[in-house]
């Protein structure tokens, strides 16, 4: 892996990443494609809206069709026909949303699969085997996500545990995928520091930040950015998890984030709402029942060069599958426009600028921070 950052503003930055499978540009949005694709749209349509790295759930491949099968033939990449970048998560934080159904002790975590029932017992060293079995590209660290709220001392005990599990993950990786810590320690800035430093000295290729966007305040969010923007090292890609709304994404470049996914886009286009220029748009409300004007006036994507919003509409109402497919399309195309707006605003150094007509076009107050 190797990693370098061509220009930057303050903390935001614009950088190439090199993996295994080609180089991504950052700040970069990944789609989550949880069962083995991102929902509604095929590998083409991805690239067409300059997706250049998806995200893959471990947790769901592993259950269904299993990370064996998926090895057996040929690999994730091969198996959805994804040429592209893949970075998988570790699954800890799906087996953490099961909440009391989970066990968790010193050596993993046990639960039941909610397919089957079947006991699962799942160690960090296994979770690192079954990305690998996936081919993953960018394996992340197995740890246990902090509850929000939690005391001092719950969020240190469960922070330290996740670090002695990095140091087990960091052992287990044996290819030559690119392997990423996650910083946790809940909303205390002196838990979060700490993970930081251990993992540096276990020695990972990339910094995720785990444990925000569980239920915090924004501005809890935006404290533990802005310190962790002084302490992170500059020659490591960072990787916000599972964030979020663009106005969080912009956010988040500010104070230096390179890697994003959520699945916000996706989720919400089957639910009838697009993200737009001017915010986001709902298109199951009356008004766009006889619209004949596009989703959005300032995308050029194939969806709102093609169709009114009264067609979205009426394939909303009649629950037409094509309604999904292009919603998702046009918000993946959004959401990846909006990442290369960032990245030129960084590039031609106007990304202050950038900042200040992204809030005024959708009505927001720009809050304080760097820039
Ligand atoms: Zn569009």
């Amino acid at each position: 892996m190797k990693f370098k950052v061509k220009h930057s503003s303050d903390f935001a930055r614009c950088s190439s990443l090199e993996l295994r499978r080609g180089s991504i540009q950052t700040p970069a949005f990944m789609p989550v494609g949880t069962n083995g694709t991102v929902k509604g749209l095929s590998v083409d349509d991805l690239k067409e809206t300059g997706s250049e790295i998806i995200l893959g759930n471990t947790y769901h491949l592993m259950l269904r069709p299993g990370d064996e099968n998926i090895k057996k033939l040929g690999g994730l990449h091969k198996f959805m026909n994804w040429n592209n970048p893949i970075l998988t998560d570790s699954g800890g934080f799906q087996v953490w949303s099961l909440g009391e159904l989970v066990k968790i002790s010193e050596e993993g975590v046990r639960f039941s699969s909610p397919y089957d029932g079947k006991k699962i017992f799942m160690t960090p060293e296994n979770s690192i085997n079954i990305q690998e079995n996936l081919g993953s590209d960018i394996v992340m660290m197995f740890d246990e996500c902090t509850d929000y709220p939690s005391t001092f001392e719950n969020a240190k005990s469960s922070m330290e545990l996740s670090m002695r599990w990095a140091a087990r993950c960091k052992k287990a990786h044996k290819t030559d995928s690119a392997l990423f810590g996650i910083v946790q320690g809940g909303m205390y800035t002196d838990l979060r520091e700490q993970s930081l430093m251990e993992l540096l000295e276990i020695e990972t290729d990339g910094i995720a930040l785990g444990g925000l966007s569980v239920g915090e305040s924004k501005e809890e969010k935006l404290e533990i950015l802005a310190f962790m923007s002084e302490k992170l090292p500059i020659e490591k890609p960072r990787y916000l998890m599972g964030v979020g709304r663009p106005e969080d994404i912009v956010e988040a470049v500010r104070y230096g984030i390179d890697m994003f996914d959520c699945v916000l886009p996706t989720r919400n286009a089957r639910n009838g709402q697009l993200f737009t220029s001017e915010g986001v748009l709902n298109i199951r409300n009356a008004p766009y029942k006889m619209s004949d004007n596009p989703i959005d006036k300032n995308c050029y994507c194939k969806v709102c060069k093609n169709y009114s919003r009264a067609y979205l509409n009426h394939l909303d109402r009649t629950n037409e599958m094509l309604g999904s497919m292009l919603s998702t399309y046009h918000n993946i195309f959004y959401y990846q426009s909006l990442m290369k707006d960032i990245r030129n605003a960084i590039k031609n150094n106007i990304f202050a600028k950038f900042l200040k007509d992204f809030y005024n076009s959708r009505n927001l107050d720009m809050p304080e921070g760097p820039i």
